[in-house]
């Protein structure tokens, strides 16, 4: 059986510091560790200065938003991506961003340049054809661009569609211009 002391002093302490601490953690980034080492490659002092935003789920069966089978599919086409934001707004890390990562496959930048992925950061918001974002999703890809845009000199921050129209249609169902003036909010 456990002490009194425990029950009446060191539990209700416990819990009052939790309850801050979960207070604080709101718009923190929480970002959960999945490394990949398929659909990458490592480099050292790249330049990056472009964000892409894509949207994906699991189309190989079994459930559309677990984390794990998106990145078992991503293994069987060779593609990763940066980070994929889970529909509760968890932030999932395939790949460090000093690392290339193959998310924007043949496209283009607005000055012309075509090998997007050796100077982006690629971020999949998990959505399907149907479905929008979730609020958690939004909230999580603010925080996090705001944070990549603080620690890098980003000259663009685009759909995947915008820079592979008629090849790409992602992110679906997402209301763009209300999300860049969130950014900036
Ligand atoms: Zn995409």
């Amino acid at each position: 059986m456990r002490s009194t002391f425990y029950n009446y002093i060191i539990l209700p302490i416990f819990l009052l510091f939790t309850g801050i601490s979960s207070i604080w953690s709101q718009g923190e980034l929480k970002i959960v560790d999945k490394t990949v080492s398929f659909g990458m490659r490592e480099a050292n002092n790249r330049s990056i200065d472009a964000i892409i935003v894509h949207s994906t789920f699991n189309n190989s069966g079994g459930e559309k938003y677990d984390i794990d089978l998106v990145i078992k599919q991503f293994s069987s086409y060779g593609v990763s991506s940066h980070y994929v934001i889970g529909r509760d707004g968890t932030v999932y890390q395939l790949v460090k961003e000093q690392n290339v990562s193959y998310h924007a496959g043949k496209s283009q930048l607005p000055d012309g340049r075509t090998a997007v992925n050796t100077c982006s950061i690629g971020i999949e918001i998990m959505t399907s054809f149907d479905e929008s974002p979730t609020d958690e999703q939004i909230d999580a890809l603010t925080l996090l661009v705001n944070d990549i845009k603080s620690r890098y000199d980003i000259k663009f921050i685009l759909r995947h569609n915008d820079i592979a129209p008629g090849r790409k249609t992602d992110p679906w169902n997402m209301d763009w211009d209300a999300f860049l003036k969130k950014l900036d909010e």
